[in-house]
């Protein structure tokens, strides 16, 4: 069996932030794959579009550079990366400015039947100027999409006035804001095992699952990011967009159609079923820490540079949904930096057998696990109690069943970066992979109390050491409800 690609039409994408290392890193490896995939065509238009001076040349030298640091040697044949950089551009443009517009608009005329993106690649504080300066300069065509990614607000008003800033010169329909989790093949492929087979949906409830528990985490310290990290913390950082968003696929209803608004509805409505979590509760379900100093280095203080700091860089969270499906299985939330290893799954967990026929008695057999591995390594397991192989008698184990595929495919198959498939959505038009408006809203005004409650003093940091499973506490918070984490590694 062969991939389908199915090639999209002739576009022009403008990144502003063309020069910064996400453009670098991310945006300009995934087109290159997707052009060597035969998806982009050869006669798509990149422009790289920052504030400082640089000519098209040494831009397409700069685009060299990163594929020859972000694609491996032998996806990167020499004549493709000439015609690939042949479609680069750069314009130099300035958010604050006029500086650049003019250039651009004439860069632009007469193409505007063709799709045509903006990818916000820039500090926050720049999306409404350069909105604006869209919309004055009417760059906007109907085939216009606007990029934009985290940080998307730090509270729920400025959430509110971020969309506010977006709706004043794009519709909905044209807003693409990315959580790149949502692009990982693991995710969708989540959707594909719950709402493409009748095999796991009849059990997907708390009559059959104990709990729900969802880890991100990672192995690097803050580093010098430190002082900016220390602004936001882990709760802004991936609670409030990335956890989120996998606890609303793993929680939400089949939609009725795999459609942006069908999808969306459904997240939503998860969202708007999450248990409040008050002041006065909040110590019980939010455990938040720090790493101490150790041999691997400095303490998250000393990195964040302040010694009074009670921001967070680990958090544990326990999350109930009140609706009829999840009523009595919570979800547990996890992350955090210095930790054992970098590793994020979202683990199902069954409940146990009511009861065992084998001598070996219940104990011996664990729960059902279902447990989709988000990275380093992109994969599924079932884990299955079977008979121990041997003639001594019925012994039960627990053993995985993988679902990695590839081979069932026929294919060994290049896991492609979220990046890759979430730019071809955006050319093609199709939102449903990426965050609607009162997605971002609703997830903000679940947490912004729980945030204010820390920041009043409640849920104070805990320490934990280097290269741990992370502060005590946290496994306290499963041990009083009778149930454990899966160990990172
Ligand atoms: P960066 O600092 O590396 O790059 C910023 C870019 O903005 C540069 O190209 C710079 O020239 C341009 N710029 C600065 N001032 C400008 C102006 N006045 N007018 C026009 N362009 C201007 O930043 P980055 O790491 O690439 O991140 C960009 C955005 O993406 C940020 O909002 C960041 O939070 C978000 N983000 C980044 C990553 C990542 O992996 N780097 C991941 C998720 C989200």
């Amino acid at each position: 069996m062969v991939a389908k690609t199915v090639p999209v039409d002739p576009f022009d994408l403008i990144v502003f932030g063309g020069t910064g290392d996400l453009a670098r890193r991310k945006l300009l490896p995934a087109l290159f794959h997707r052009f060597m995939a035969r998806q982009v065509p050869d006669d798509a238009l990149i422009i790289g579009a920052a504030r400082g001076k640089m000519t098209r040349k040494a831009f397409q030298a700069h685009t060299i550079d990163a594929l020859e640091e972000f694609v491996a040697e032998d996806e990167r044949p020499k004549d493709k990366v000439k015609t690939f950089v042949a479609m680069v551009d750069y314009a130099t443009v300035d958010a604050m400015s006029d500086l650049g517009w003019d250039a651009l608009v004439k860069r632009l005329k007469g193409r505007e039947d063709r799709p045509r993106a903006f990818y916000l690649s820039v500090a926050p504080r720049f999306f409404g100027p350069i909105c604006d300066r869209l919309g004055a300069n009417d760059l906007v065509t109907a085939a216009t999409r606007l990029v934009v990614e985290k940080p998307l607000g730090r509270d729920y008003e400025s959430a509110l006035a971020l969309n506010a800033q977006l709706a004043a010169s794009f519709d909905e329909s044209q807003l693409y804001r990315i959580d790149h989790y949502l692009g990982k093949e693991t995710v969708q492929n989540l959707m594909a095992l719950r709402f493409g087979n009748a095999l796991f949906e009849p059990l997907w409830n708390s009559k059959f699952i104990d709990h729900v528990q969802i880890t991100a985490a990672e192995s690097v310290a803050v580093g010098s990011r430190g002082g900016y990290y220390d602004q936001n913390g882990a709760m802004r950082d991936m609670v409030q967009n990335h956890m989120m968003q996998l606890l609303c696929l793993t929680a939400m209803e089949p939609p009725s159609h795999f459609d942006p608004g069908a999808v969306r509805d459904e997240k939503l409505k998860v969202l708007k079923a999450l248990s409040p979590i008050t002041e006065t509760d909040v110590e019980d379900h939010v455990i938040r820490g720090q790493y101490a100093a150790g041999r691997k280095g400095p303490g998250y203080v000393e990195e964040a540079g302040d010694p009074n700091s009670r921001t967070e860089c680990f958090i544990a969270l326990k999350v109930e949904i009140d609706n009829w499906r999840w009523a009595g299985a919570p979800f547990y939330l996890r992350t955090g930096k210095r930790l054992a290893a970098r590793h994020t799954e979202i683990a199902i967990r069954f409940k146990d057998a009511p009861h065992s026929i084998f001598d070996s008695g219940v104990a011996g057999m664990k729960g059902n696990a279902l447990v989709i591995t988000l990275q380093p390594n992109e994969g599924i397991q079932l884990r299955l109690n079977i008979k121990d192989p041997g003639p001594g008698g019925m012994r039960i184990v627990s053993a995985p069943l993988d679902m990695s595929f590839a081979k069932d495919l026929g294919r060994e198959v290049r896991m492609p970066d979220a990046y890759e498939r979430l730019l071809m959505d955006v050319i093609r038009g199709d939102q449903t992979l990426f965050m609607r408006g009162d997605e971002v809203e609703a997830a903000w005004a679940w947490i912004d109390p729980i945030i204010k409650a820390c920041e009043g003093g409640k849920a104070t940091p805990v320490s934990y050491a280097q290269g741990s499973d992370g502060p005590m506490e946290s496994h306290i918070l499963l041990h009083q409800d009778g149930r454990r984490w899966r160990d990172i590694e």
